[in-house]
């Protein structure tokens, strides 16, 4: 089975970058049903619907929306987190990029929702023609009347403004988000208190994702009960997955997460396998913070039943056997890709990327890229093997913020289940540079 298109329904109509072939195409229904239905009414279908969070923590939108807290005559703010920063993560990027209206349309149904007068589109500073495509969209939706004061009669005013970040990977956490959004140094904020409590300017937000906001479209105009019915167990809906790495077919792809790993990686519905007949070696299924898993385990859950492309099926097992959806960003790799190089590309990204804020994070990124690139040219010790054990485990959980568990996840996986493969490059030193990596859009 191929794929379900609920937010790429019309992604391939000539023109739908723009109001009037969007408007045509059921364009902006969802907020004329909307405004037929008490905010309360709509809060009800999101949490019907199940939508988990589509940024990569999958915490349930409607339950964090229950959560803003409504303190007399403070303002409340949405805030769409459009830092799409994790390596592997491209499909955000490709719906406001190609459908940006959507985005708007979701935007405005879930600021009647939670009464957010101004809205923000918080995106990374390197999507800077993407930017461009949104201020446009906002320009058309406001000259169409879905903008400004009392849209459409409907006595709700709301302002949608788009804020380009400097291009740093911590601004996606949402509170160094917000603090970038004040304008100050993207620091993440110590939680409690939770944006929903104490967001931007200190009044109460909603930080969601791109796909999350663009996701209440459709669950407003089928029902969350409808919405509800696609997908399996607690993975309601649909699924953009951007799959990339060795792969015939890279590209992002709404899915309704039934489909099993496998035909996700060999069906020509989607990544239509391995170019050149090479063998699955592993894969990171959902963005680089996520554990890498070797082919058996990626096919195969702990209990031996075919792994879903959902949320449970992924994690399965835990982190002994199992990895995460994360965003969606899924990197395949091929039997001739070296793990432990890819392990150090991703150490000195986080490394690169870490605000500083605490030493575990700070040092013990900076650790980790030093001995993973020992360990790759050859200049390894077998001791360092553990010392990269102990370092992550070190890391995990004692940090601020996620960022700390992202540097550390991928270097627990890779030792895990890959331990063999830094034994080789400590015992052959002389065969690690001369290896030939080639990952095509890794
Ligand atoms: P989290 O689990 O801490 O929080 C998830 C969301 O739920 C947050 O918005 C948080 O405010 C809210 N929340 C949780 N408990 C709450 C409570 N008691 N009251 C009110 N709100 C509450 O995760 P996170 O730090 O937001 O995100 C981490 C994930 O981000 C990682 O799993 C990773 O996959 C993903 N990630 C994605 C990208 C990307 O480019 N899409 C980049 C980096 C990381
Ligand atoms: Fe900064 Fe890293 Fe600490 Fe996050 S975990 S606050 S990125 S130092």
């Amino acid at each position: 089975m191929g794929e379900t298109r609920l937010l790429l329904k019309h992604a391939n109509v000539p023109g739908i970058r723009h109001y009037d072939a969007y408007r045509e195409h059921d364009g902006y229904k969802s907020v004329e049903k909307a405004f037929t239905m008490t905010p309360e009414e709509i809060l009800e279908e999101v949490k019907v619907s199940g939508l988990r969070g589509r940024g990569g923590a999958g915490f349930p939108t409607g339950m964090k929306w229950s959560f803003l807290a409504k303190p007399e005559g403070v303002p409340r703010h949405l805030v769409v987190n459009a830092d799409e920063s994790e390596p592997g993560t491209f499909k955000d990027r490709y719906l406001m990029e190609f459908i940006p209206h959507l985005l708007l349309e979701g935007m405005i149904v879930s600021s009647y929702c939670l009464g957010s007068n101004a809205s923000y589109i918080y995106i990374r500073g390197e999507y800077a023609w993407v930017a461009e495509i949104l201020e446009e969209a906002i320009t058309e939706a406001k000259a169409a009347g879905w903008l400004g004061k009392d849209i459409k009669g409907s006595g709700f005013d709301c302002e949608i403004y788009v804020q380009r970040g400097g291009g740093a990977y911590i601004c996606g956490e949402e509170t160094a988000l917000l603090e970038s959004l004040e304008g100050k140094r993207g620091n993440p904020r110590i939680k409690p208190p939770f944006p929903a409590v104490k967001g931007a300017w200190g009044r109460p937000t909603v930080v969601n994702n791109v796909e999350s906001i663009a996701a209440v479209v459709p669950i407003i105009m089928m029902t969350g009960a409808e919405y509800a019915k696609i997908g399996v167990g607690r993975s309601t809906g649909t699924k953009l997955i951007s799959a990339c790495g060795n792969i015939n077919k890279p590209g992002v792809y709404e899915i309704d997460m039934t489909q099993t790993v496998e035909e996700f990686i060999y069906s020509d519905e989607f990544c239509g396998g391995i170019p050149n007949g090479k063998k699955l070696k592993a894969c990171i299924p959902g963005g680089s913070s996520v554990p890498i898993l070797p082919a058996n385990l990626l096919l195969t859950t702990a209990t031996g039943q075919p792994r879903l492309m959902n949320y449970e099926s992924l994690a399965d097992g835990g982190f002994a056997t199992g990895t995460m959806m994360g965003s969606g960003g899924f990197i395949v790799l091929d039997e001739d890709q070296d793990v432990v190089y890819h392990t150090y590309t991703l150490a000195r990204f986080y490394r690169h990327e870490s605000c500083g804020q605490c030493s575990p994070c700070r040092e013990g990124t900076g650790w980790m890229e030093k001995i993973l690139k020992r360990i790759d040219e050859g200049n390894g010790k077998m001791s360092d093997i553990d010392l990269l054990w102990d370092i992550q485990r070190k890391i995990e959980g004692n940090t601020i913020c996620p960022l700390g568990d992202a540097a550390a996840w991928p270097v627990a996986a890779a030792i895990r289940h890959f331990r063999d493969e830094f034994e080789w490059h400590v015992l052959n030193p002389e065969e690690c540079l001369t290896r030939n990596y080639g990952l095509a859009h890794y």
